[in-house]
């Protein structure tokens, strides 16, 4: 498969750069992290580049969300501490993307790990109810 020349995931995906690989089929590929929140933190990509969510489409995206799902799951049983775990997907610069290839972080959670958003639910203000139904709106007429 040709991916971007100077991308690491492309490389990691065609076998060419160095990776522990936890899954591969024919859309996705799941790896370690090689600078973990936790450890365990697992990494799943498409193979076909796509720097961000738009070139990822349901059915790669579905897959994605489903071996991510998996790893989550596997995580006590591979023995890694994990009482619970984060998925997590920075789209653009400005969200956080570093690596400008799609994916998604399976990062497992334990207590006092200090992970987390910044802005905790009660340090956030609330929108009045007018406000978010016009947000509802306006974004049910973009997705269908
Ligand atoms: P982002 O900041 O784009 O959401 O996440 C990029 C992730 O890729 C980071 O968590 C970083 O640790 C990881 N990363 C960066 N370079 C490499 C690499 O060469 N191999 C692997 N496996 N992960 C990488
Ligand atoms: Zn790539």
């Amino acid at each position: 498969m040709m991916g971007e020349a100077n991308c690491i995931f492309c490389q990691i995906v065609a076998g060419k750069g160095e990776a522990s690989v936890v899954y591969r089929d024919e859309l996705v590929t799941a790896f370690m992290d090689v600078f973990p929140v936790n450890s365990g933190h697992t990494l799943v990509v498409p193979n076909e580049h796509s720097e961000g969510l738009d070139g990822v489409g349901e059915m790669v995206g579905g897959r994605i969300w489903a071996v991510g799902r998996r790893i989550a799951l596997s995580f006590g049983q591979a023995g890694i501490r994990a009482e619970g775990a984060n998925f997590f997907l920075a789209n653009g610069a400005v969200a956080g993307q570093t690596v400008f290839h799609c994916h998604l972080h399976v990062i497992p959670r334990h207590s006092g790990d200090g992970f987390g958003f910044k802005h905790g639910v009660f340090s956030r203000g609330r929108p009045s109810r007018f406000e978010l139904d016009e947000q509802a709106r306006k974004l049910a007429l973009q997705i269908g």
